[in-house]
């Protein structure tokens, strides 16, 4: 089959479109014909390689998968070839006692389709059984592929960590971001009022069509100052973080008094700074947030299918444009996902 394998950590450049053996299933696995993989910023991390973690190689990266069902193994029951399916991003062991609680994102086998285990920037992925969902209602294998690790993780922030409740302010930084699109729509459809920030005016009314009441441009207005502006003095609720060292300052700066700071990612670098003393004077909580359960999953492609939140979709590309498609997420000049077709 073609892939796109790379066998060393770098730049794009190491990413190879090439011939390698299908994958083999086990009798508990499904095997799947790729027709979309959309990109992630946990591609580019995996692609860079991170201290202290070795990825297995060669390696396929691609974490968020929609196909059709082309082999199942003998034991498998529920899952038909021919299906039309989408992969659930995060592989548990299902057996542990956090697995048990129905919280497999904390299972401590926890990976993702192509961060330990090969992905879906190939003509086939292997599944197990557990993962393979089928698409809800009539999206197509573009908006299936689109939909899972970013809806997932910016539901999981705003309800499973940070508790969201109608009528709160919410900040959602990078709006044209895989997690920020996601957020505005969730945290809209959820009650809330939301603040969004990015960097050209093209995007800030992206953002306003997705459902921000209020946007920020980040590289002409100080966020905190706007915030400040649009909540009377006030802050916000709840922060959705993502960003990192870039915007930490700022966003620490925009809660109110007892608001949450939630943080699924730091693509602009890890070091944050904290002045304990807003922590405690002003009963603040950090939240940290990572993926979310098969449930939440769950519970976020029932709207998915309904229509009430969607897929946003910066761009398609075809698979052998893998490299390019990192630059392009790495230049964040996209707003939405950017899905590539085996
Ligand atoms: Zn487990």
């Amino acid at each position: 089959m073609k892939a796109v394998v790379h066998s060393e950590h770098g730049g794009p450049e190491v990413l190879r479109y090439t011939e390698v053996a299908e994958p083999k299933i086990n009798a508990a696995e499904v095997l799947v014909r790729v027709r979309a993989c959309a990109l992630n910023h946990l591609d580019l991390w995996v692609r860079h390689g991170m201290p202290g973690i070795t990825i297995p190689m060669p390696h396929i990266l691609g974490s968020d998968i929609a196909g059709e069902v082309a082999r199942v193994g003998e034991l498998v029951t529920r899952v038909k070839v021919g299906q039309k399916v989408l992969l659930a991003p995060g592989i548990a062991c299902g057996q542990c006692a956090a697995c048990s609680a129905g919280n497999d994102n904390r299972c401590r086998r926890y990976t993702i389709f192509g961060y330990m285990v090969d992905g879906g920037c190939a003509e086939y992925v292997r599944s197990p059984e557990a993962n393979v969902i089928p698409i809800p209602g009539d999206l197509s294998f573009d908006e299936a592929a689109a939909v899972p690790l970013v809806f997932l993780s910016a539901w999981h922030m705003l309800f499973g960590r940070a508790a969201l409740q109608p009528g709160e302010d919410v900040l959602v930084l990078g709006a044209g971001s895989g997690v920020g699109s996601a957020a505005i729509q969730i945290a809209k459809l959820a009650g809330a009022r939301v603040i969004a920030t990015a960097g050209s005016d093209a995007k800030l009314k992206k953002a306003k069509e997705l459902g921000a009441d209020e946007v920020i441009h980040h590289g002409k207005q100080n966020i905190s100052d706007e915030v400040k502006r649009l909540t009377e003095r006030r802050g916000v609720d709840v922060v959705v973080e993502h960003v990192g060292e870039a915007t930490w300052d700022m966003s620490m700066a925009s809660l109110a008094s007892s608001g949450r700071l939630v943080t699924c990612g730091a693509t602009t670098g890890y070091e944050a700074k904290l002045d304990l003393r807003h922590l405690f004077g002003r009963q603040l909580t950090i939240l940290g947030s990572y993926m979310g359960s098969r449930a939440e999953l769950y519970a976020v492609l029932k709207l998915i299918g309904q229509r009430k939140l969607r897929a946003v979709i910066d761009r398609t590309l075809p698979l052998a444009q893998c490299a390019h498609a990192h630059e392009l997420l790495e230049q964040r000049e996209q707003f939405g996902k950017i899905v590539l077709n085996p």
